[in-house]
């Protein structure tokens, strides 16, 4: 059984993980993943969980509560908080995100011509290790800032 079937067929509530709606557009094949040799370990952890859709936003955290996916809302723009939105578009990290965009206007062909999505997918594909560090710190900086409003 595949996993749409299990979604449609199964007696359980079950919604596959991101990972399986994005996991398969951006690691299409196995080869040694440029994002291990960030020497960051944070920037290194947050990037694996990034890919494993093993973070806290709001569109895994509210899978797990069972929350409509309309209710999986990112507290700083109330949309959904799904991984496009936080490491695209959230408003939260306008100033951070410039930084991450300077690095992937070097990193990636012709970048700017790309459309929102298909920019989402060349960054999570993290190709070159001076895009894994950007986004390593794109992601530890946004969950420390996240934390401390968290936290206030
Ligand atoms: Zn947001």
């Amino acid at each position: 059984m595949d996993i749409s079937q299990a979604r449609l067929k199964g007696p359980l509530r079950f919604e596959p993980s991101v990972i399986f709606r994005y996991s398969k557009v951006y690691k299409r094949a196995i080869y040694f993943e440029p994002y291990l040799k960030v020497q960051c370990p944070r920037s290194r952890i947050a990037l694996s969980k990034m890919r494993m859709s093993a973070h806290n936003l709001a569109i895994e955290t509210g899978r797990h509560r069972s929350q409509s996916l309309d209710d999986r809302l990112c507290k700083y723009c109330n949309i959904p908080e799904t991984e496009m939105h936080h490491i695209m578009s959230c408003t939260k990290f306008d100033t951070l995100r410039n930084q991450l965009l300077a690095v992937c206007r070097k990193e990636i062909d012709k970048f700017d011509t790309l459309r929102e999505e298909r920019k989402f997918v060349k960054i999570m594909e993290v190709k070159t290790v001076a895009l894994a560090n950007a986004l390593g710190q794109y992601l530890v900086q946004a969950n420390d800032a996240m934390l401390k409003d968290a936290m206030s």
